[in-house]
């Protein structure tokens, strides 16, 4: 193999997701596969499964790989569950979630939307009432970290409501699968989205659903779009184990396989989970210490990202800000609550306790205000 050197970072990313990843991640990518040849089929497989396992002890769930960002995985599984004369309920308290309702209603979907604003999330005896008031309704769908803010909702709490009124659990956990345990099973979810460039840590490309079984199967022949047809790819993966019906992204892939086998060694989701609490921990004392105050209250606070409030100095702004950290070595994310101006600091991908710890020393110095 011809000797090649990875060029440095120029930067930690601080956002979740492209998130930083290890050089082993990015070395997988410089070979190329053949999209339907045996070899990466089984590799895609292998995925498939580990993804199963992230998902829940029990049996009975499956797992379809769909090219594409995250929003794509969102949109097929929604086009894909919902039926046309189906009904969704979307569970809101940030960008994220109102996104599912922008879908639904792009695809002329009849749907409903309990938006609980930013700081509030929804409760179960809200979703109760709203599931006794209207039984037109067959779906649910939620935000498990609404990357908007950083807050961890409850699905826990929500999924067995929907599953009491027979209805269809749809999870966005895009930004906390791999990162927060997660048990399908126990929450009583359905179906269940997130993507390559999250907390597995690998890079952007595609995203996954993982259904239960009896549930997608019910899917055939609901999505108007031929693409997004979740059912249609998983139908094609099954048959063909581990083909895709277009061309896939071969090199993410092969990458993902290497993530995947780095969370296991790392000690699986339970390790990782305890290395982002930590990382979050620092990161929120720290900037506590320097004065800035975070959006959340501790107990709705994800170990993924955290908002801060913008401070007040005048001679504060984003740009110039972020600009001071990007030149130190971090980037950090603007913004994306409504009404309160803040900014945001992911703590997920290849970073650790001493980065945290540089990253609040650099904010130190980039306080000029
Ligand atoms: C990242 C993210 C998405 C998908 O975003 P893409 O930019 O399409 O990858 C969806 N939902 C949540 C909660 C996210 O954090």
């Amino acid at each position: 193999m011809t000797q090649i050197t990875l060029p440095d970072n120029l930067y930690l990313l601080l956002t979740p997701g492209p998130l930083s990843t290890t050089a082993t991640v990015k070395a997988a990518m410089l070979r190329d596969w053949c999209t339907w040849d045996r070899d990466y089929n089984d590799i895609v497989q292998k995925i498939r499964s580990s993804l199963v396992r992230l998902a829940s002890p029990l049996p009975g769930y499956t797992a379809v790989l769909m090219q594409g960002s995250g929003t794509f995985c969102v949109e097929a599984c929604i086009g894909t569950a919902v039926p046309g004369n189906g009904k969704l309920l979307v569970l809101a308290n940030g960008a994220y979630g109102r996104r599912i309702a922008t879908i639904a209603g792009r695809m002329g979907l009849a749907f409903g939307m309990i938006d609980t604003k930013d700081l509030v999330p929804p409760g179960p005896g809200q979703v109760d009432q709203a599931l006794k008031n209207d039984p037109a309704i067959t779906h649910v769908a939620m935000v498990h970290c609404e990357t908007t803010t950083g807050m961890l909702n409850p699905v826990e709490k929500i999924g067995p409501v929907v599953h009491s009124h027979g209805k269809c659990f749809i999870v966005d956990a895009m930004s906390s699968f791999g990162g927060v345990p997660i048990d399908m099973a126990a929450i009583k979810a359905d179906f269940l989205v997130s993507s390559a460039n999250k907390c597995i840590q690998g890079v952007p490309g595609f995203g996954y659903v993982i259904a239960k079984t009896s549930e997608i199967e019910k899917t055939k022949g609901r999505s108007l779009s031929l693409s997004l047809d979740l059912f249609d790819q998983w139908e094609t993966m099954e048959k063909g184990q581990g083909k895709w019906r277009f061309t896939s992204p071969t090199h993410v892939v092969r990458a993902f396989k290497t993530a995947l086998d780095e969370l296991e060694a790392e000690g699986g989701v339970t390790a990782r989970w305890q290395r982002y609490k930590e990382n979050q921990k620092i990161l929120a004392e720290g900037m506590t210490g320097l004065g800035f105050k975070p959006l959340l209250p501790e107990a709705f606070q994800s170990p993924v990202i955290t908002a801060f409030h913008s401070p007040q100095a005048r001679g504060y702004d984003f740009k110039g800000f972020y600009e001071r950290l990007k030149s130190q070595g971090f980037v950090i994310y603007p913004g994306k609550v409504t009404e309160i101006d803040t900014f945001r600091i992911g703590n997920i991908g290849h970073v650790f306790a001493g980065d945290m710890q540089r990253l609040v020393k650099a904010v130190k110095n980039a306080m000029t205000w």
